[in-house]
């Protein structure tokens, strides 16, 4: 087997895809934020892809993220973004160690957040809408047709700043096949308001980042790409 590639490598390798995409679809790339997700991976993996210049992580429970806080309390300027499920009783923790929280999926989890964000201080909290676009019974996130209830609930709530919708397409081996529903959520984001009031798509990782570019993502996820093989949870 050939030497395994450095995060660093990895991660140029990502930034490059990245502007392929956006050109090929007239984007300019700095109009995607590159999310390195870093569930499954130590705070060494994280320290070198933050020398590659990398500022946003991804880490998909509020545990992990508290036993790597320590380790990252020195990268004083990256933007931990929370993907993963949120459960209510997770929620001080939650907006304690993330900056940004990708999984809102119940009035009941959005009241729950603003009421710890609010003890914080006068800071929002900023959140995007988690949304089962697949309608995959397994699968977490409002459905589309509960979306403006809460879209409603968050906007109710002044500790949260809601900035856009995300979602996890069905799993596939084909990247293409996510692209109706890449392109449902964006359809979504237009019924809603559009980009003036939910300016953030959070869509596309690590084999599927072009067709979610290409359907108008904002933010990409991407873990193994970058980090490659990570420990299971
Ligand atoms: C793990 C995870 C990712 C990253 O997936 P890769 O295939 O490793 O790029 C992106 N989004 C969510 C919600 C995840 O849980």
């Amino acid at each position: 087997m050939s030497e395994p590639q450095s995060v660093a490598a990895r991660l140029a390798g990502v930034r490059e895809r990245i502007e392929r995409a956006t050109r090929a679809c007239n984007r300019h790339p700095s109009s995607v934020t590159l999310i390195a997700v870093s569930k499954g991976h130590s705070p060494e993996s994280i320290v070198e892809a933050y020398r590659a210049g990398q500022r946003d992580f991804g880490e998909s429970y509020v545990q992990e993220l508290q036993r790597k806080a320590g380790a990252l309390a020195q990268l004083s300027d990256i933007k931990v973004h929370l993907i993963g499920h949120l459960q209510r009783n997770k929620a001080k923790l939650a907006v304690q160690y993330a900056h940004v929280v990708h999984t809102i999926d119940t009035p009941q989890l959005a009241s729950e957040l603003a009421r710890r964000q609010a003890a914080l201080g006068p800071a929002r909290l900023p959140v995007l809408v988690e949304v089962n676009v697949g309608g995959e019974a397994q699968k977490h996130g409002v459905t589309p047709a509960g979306l403006g209830n809460l879209i409603s609930a968050v906007r109710g709530l002044p500790e949260l700043d809601l900035r856009g919708l995300m979602t996890i397409p069905p799993h596939s081996d084909d990247p293409a096949q996510a692209r109706p529903h890449f392109e449902a959520l964006r359809a979504l984001q237009q019924v809603h308001g559009g980009v003036q009031t939910l300016p953030e798509l959070s869509m596309g990782m690590s084999d599927d980042l072009e067709v979610a570019i290409a359907a108008g993502a904002t933010l990409v996820r991407v873990g193994t790409a970058i980090f490659g093989a990570r420990q299971p949870h």
